[in-house]
């Protein structure tokens, strides 16, 4: 057997027993080589599926189904249908790595006694230009923007790095994947909500049933997201992280409503 010189890829290999899944890509032994699909197609006969090139993998990463781009390759949204066949360990890696790239690298990271993680805080102050603004969030907004950003809707990712009022992510609902640092997503997420934050607000009255008619209708909304909006263009307003930072406002002033009408009966 070739001895593997990398020591991230010696530690999965040793994690690799029958098979593993990484996001959403399930990873199984055949000897001494791989097999990779999409984990939503564990169970398909393998004559269905299309036969898929190491070199074509990255192309498949780049967009949905439906054919958007796919600005953050750790989001839920893979293609399915393929199986890549892979001869060697260091193929795998390349493999993995155009499906999710710097996984294997920042997987083994996470692991050592001292993980390299940027903070919130630590990472904007570095900013210069156009996204300097996001130095401006409160720890309470960026705590929200980051809530909307990286949630398991969005991103599969778990978020080692936080903000100051905010845990880091438990594993459940999330990959083996970690997240390091803030990502380009969140950077220009939080640049676009400072913006908002800045923008003179109407006062809106609602009654506690038009409230849950609007909560309903953002549920709605990111239930079946617009497929014309691009995931990274944060200036349209159907974006699905706006209308899911919104809603969450929406939703916890929906909740403080409730509890001042129990209190008061
Ligand atoms: S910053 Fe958030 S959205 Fe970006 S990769 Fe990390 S967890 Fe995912």
């Amino acid at each position: 057997m070739a001895v593997i010189d990398n020591p991230a890829l010696r530690a999965f290999l040793s994690k690799l027993r029958g098979e593993l899944v990484l996001a959403q890509v399930l990873v199984r032994r055949r000897g001494a080589r791989f097999e990779l699909r999409h984990a939503d197609d564990r169970s398909r006969k393998s004559s269905s599926l299309k036969v898929t090139r190491i070199d074509q993998l990255r192309r498949l990463a780049q967009s949905t189904a439906r054919g958007a781009f796919r600005p953050l390759k750790s989001a839920p949204n893979l293609r399915a249908g393929w199986k890549c066949l892979v001869r060697s360990a260091p193929d795998l890696e390349t493999a993995l790595n155009h499906l999710y790239p710097g996984a294997l690298a920042d997987w083994h990271a996470a692991q050592s006694p001292k993980p390299p993680i940027t903070h919130y805080r630590e990472f904007t102050n570095r900013q210069t230009g156009m996204y300097r603004i996001t130095q401006k969030l409160s720890n309470a907004q960026a705590a929200e923007v980051i809530r909307a950003c990286c949630g398991h809707r969005f991103c599969l990712k778990r978020r080692y790095w936080t903000v100051e009022g905010l845990e880091p992510d438990s594993a459940a609902g999330k990959s083996l994947i970690p997240c390091l640092e803030p990502c380009a997503v969140l950077l220009e997420f939080a640049r676009k909500t400072m913006r908002i934050e800045q923008e003179v607000r109407t006062r809106l009255a609602l009654a506690p049933s038009e409230l849950r008619s609007v909560v309903a209708a953002l549920q709605r909304v990111l239930a079946q997201p617009d497929s014309e909006v691009q995931e990274a263009d944060m200036n349209a307003p159907l974006n699905p992280r706006r209308i899911q930072r919104l809603l969450q406002a929406l939703q916890q002033r929906a909740q403080s409503q409730r509890e001042s009408e129990s209190d008061s009966s």
